[in-house]
């Protein structure tokens, strides 16, 4: 079986843009030409009768441009108050894209507590279904505002795996500033190979994925990792692509070798749960 084909009947997909994919490399601020792109593509994909949730980072990136701070924010305070701001101010930039191509889309942000409480969690799951229902495009971000440690899930690749788990998605594409998993950091070792298929996510794998960081997003690639490890144990493939050009994500949806695909396996009586406290392994 041709695991590249299958991708072209995956139905319910979230898709996982960083900040550093989202943002001008030289400026922090917005790319917009990009996000044009991205809105375009994602309301093509919900027409043609896929549907799609997004997962958005950026926040921080933003407000910390909009105060015209300099230095990254490290205190917890001065996070959540940057998160405050541009978590608004990136949400106008997404309806107003969505809102030219009469694609509406909504707003959900979550925390930790919001999977570890039953109540919650199944609030959230319905208003997904709901949501998709009414033809929307959610967009996620961790509510950051009020995440302190204990309630972070603290990036969002894991958020976004997360994501893809409580609404039984069958993908997961992961939107980042590299092309995939390589043996080594490639930005170091020129000697590092790519790897196109991970059948399965075997110890060899996890090592490679080395905390290769970029100075705008949370995750490295080891977050990846662990957003594999969800989403595989869920039943969703995942696919890591490089971001720099949003169209990767049309490709992987026509069954084109583009980045690294990490191969679902289902566990049985999977529970979200048991994920949360330890993500860090
Ligand atoms: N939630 C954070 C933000 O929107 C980003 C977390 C991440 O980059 O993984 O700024």
């Amino acid at each position: 079986m041709d695991y590249r084909d299958a991708l072209k009947d995956k139905k319910r997909i979230v898709i996982k843009i960083g900040s550093s994919s989202l943002t001008h490399e030289e400026t922090g601020h917005l790319n917009l030409e990009k996000m044009e792109r991205l809105v375009r593509l994602l309301t093509d994909l919900r027409n043609g009768g896929k549907e799609v949730v997004l997962v958005s980072s950026g926040a921080i990136a933003v407000g910390r441009k909009a105060l015209g701070l300099q230095h990254k924010p490290t205190e917890t305070s001065e996070k959540q108050a940057c998160a405050a701001i541009g978590q608004a101010s990136l949400m106008t930039v997404y309806q107003k894209l969505f809102s030219e191509y009469h694609q509406n889309a909504a707003q959900i942000l979550m925390t930790k507590y919001t999977m570890i409480d039953d109540t919650s969690r199944i609030n959230a799951r319905n208003t997904f279904e709901k949501l998709n229902e009414l033809g929307v495009i959610p967009i996620v971000n961790e509510n950051d505002t009020i995440s302190t440690d204990e309630l972070a899930v603290g990036d969002n690749d894991t958020l976004s795996a997360i994501v893809a788990a409580l609404i039984h998605a069958d993908l997961l594409i992961l939107l980042s500033d590299i092309d995939g998993l390589y043996t080594d950091d490639p930005r170091k070792n020129p000697d590092a190979k790519f790897i196109e298929l991970v059948p399965e996510l075997t110890e060899e794998y996890i090592s490679m994925g080395k905390g290769a960081g970029t100075t705008l997003g949370t995750g490295g690639m080891k977050t990846k990792i662990s957003a594999a490890r969800i989403a595989a144990d869920s039943g969703a493939d995942m696919v890591i692509t490089n971001g720099n050009d949003v169209e990767n994500i049309r490709r992987i949806l026509k069954g084109e070798s583009t980045g690294t695909l990490f191969l679902a396996h289902k566990i049985p009586h999977f529970h979200l749960t048991n994920y949360l406290s330890g993500q860090e392994e």
